[in-house]
């Protein structure tokens, strides 16, 4: 159960993504189709991958009280059929790793640890360098993802005296990026008000129009203490808000829990703790996963009216591209004219889209 469904403008970014991928590199000419990355930030052990893990519903990330996460994950989730009669296949594929299809999860995970242990050996050693996984599905939309390694103090094992500046320098790289969004992950059993996520999320995005805060670890708080006011945002004030989650604990961890009987825990949990009555819209895994993709909706609607342009004016060069082949090469025109064809339908049901979505403005 992947949560990153049910919207309406994003099929019809996937669709378009779709048409544009064999053409190659769509960046330059529609910047509009690059959906947001979202980048998972916070102190080491905050819960991060967990979180990442939850959102995608499957299992595969390595986790644990340990330094886990040592270089970079690039999660592509691509939506994805595996044909007919197969239409709930997963599977993920790494970038190191062309041709290779894994469909057993718990592989992926310990493909990550020996990937990671070739590049940074076996005693805790970080390195910027990426691990680029991609996960098809039919239960995704086409988001990049990123887990990155937790921020650190003490120096161990192979660790370099000043591994605190590398990760940090390492996490900065990722968030000062514009069209990137940040989980700034804190858990509820430390000091909250001292949260590295939100310190770092804080330079690069003062204003706070592209972080998220997520507070994980409700369920071992102290005793007599809870993180309502935190949710409320009476502490520290973020414009798009904190939602509260609780994880599995390394015991679930150890135990196999599945994501499923995970996710029911922590329903369960927000409805019997008291404090947190009243908050529903700001506790729970779903609703992290609503909020992202309210985010990323009201980004594709600002970047359609630049998007509209931009396909016209691709439109146009395709058609001078067209006529400049003339007769001679037919075949080649004919997949011209189709592109064509495609092209002038999308340009249509963005026109229609643009159009609703300004009338809609103008009747409010
Ligand atoms: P990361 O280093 O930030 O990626 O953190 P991990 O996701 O690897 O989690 C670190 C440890 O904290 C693991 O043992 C998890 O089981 C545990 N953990 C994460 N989130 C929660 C939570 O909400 N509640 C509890 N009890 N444990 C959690
Ligand atoms: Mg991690």
């Amino acid at each position: 159960p992947s949560f990153f469904i049910g919207s309406s403008v994003i099929p019809i970014i996937n669709k378009l993504q779709d048409i544009f991928a064999p053409l190659g590199d769509i960046d330059d000419r529609l910047t509009g189709l690059r959906l947001p990355q979202v980048a998972v930030i916070g102190s080491q052990s905050s819960g991060k991958s967990s979180v990442l893990e939850a959102l995608v519903g499957r299992d595969f990330l390595p986790r644990g009280s340990d330094i886990c996460t040592r270089r970079p994950l690039v999660l592509q989730l691509e939506k994805r059929s595996a044909g007919i009669g197969n239409d709930s296949l997963e599977w993920g594929e790494f970038a190191h790793l062309p041709e290779k299809r894994f469909y057993d999860f718990s592989a992926i995970r310990r493909e990550i640890l020996a990937e990671t242990e070739k590049e940074v050996g076996v005693n805790k050693g970080v390195s910027d360098k990426q691990i680029r996984l991609k996960i098809c599905s039919p239960n995704v939309l086409n988001i990049t993802l990123v887990d990155l390694p937790g921020i650190t103090k003490v120096p161990v094992g192979d660790q370099p005296s000043d591994i605190e500046a590398r990760i940090r320098n390492m996490i900065m790289s990722y968030i000062k990026q514009e069209n990137s969004i940040i989980l700034a992950v804190s858990p509820a059993n430390a000091d909250l008000a001292n949260s590295d996520a939100l310190q770092m999320a804080k330079q690069v995005d003062p204003t706070g129009t592209r972080t998220i805060g997520v507070i994980t670890k409700l369920d071992i708080m102290d005793k007599g203490t809870n993180a309502r006011n935190f949710l409320l945002g009476k502490v520290i004030p973020l414009r798009l808000g904190y939602i509260g989650v609780v994880n599995r604990s390394q015991e679930d961890i150890n135990n196999n829990r599945p994501i499923r009987e995970a996710l029911a825990y922590e329903e369960q949990f927000f409805r019997d703790y008291h404090v947190y009555r009243g908050l529903s819209d700001r506790c729970g895994i779903p609703q992290l996963a609503k909020k992202l993709n309210q985010i990323l909706e009201q980004h594709i609607r600002n970047v359609l009216p630049t998007l509209k342009t931009d396909l016209t004016s691709h439109l146009v060069a395709v058609e001078k591209e067209l006529r400049a082949y003339g007769e001679a090469l037919e075949s080649k025109g004919e997949r011209g004219a189709m592109l064509l064809n495609i092209l002038t339908k999308y340009s249509e049901a963005f026109s229609s889209e643009v159009d609703g979505k300004s009338q809609a403005m103008t009747t409010k």
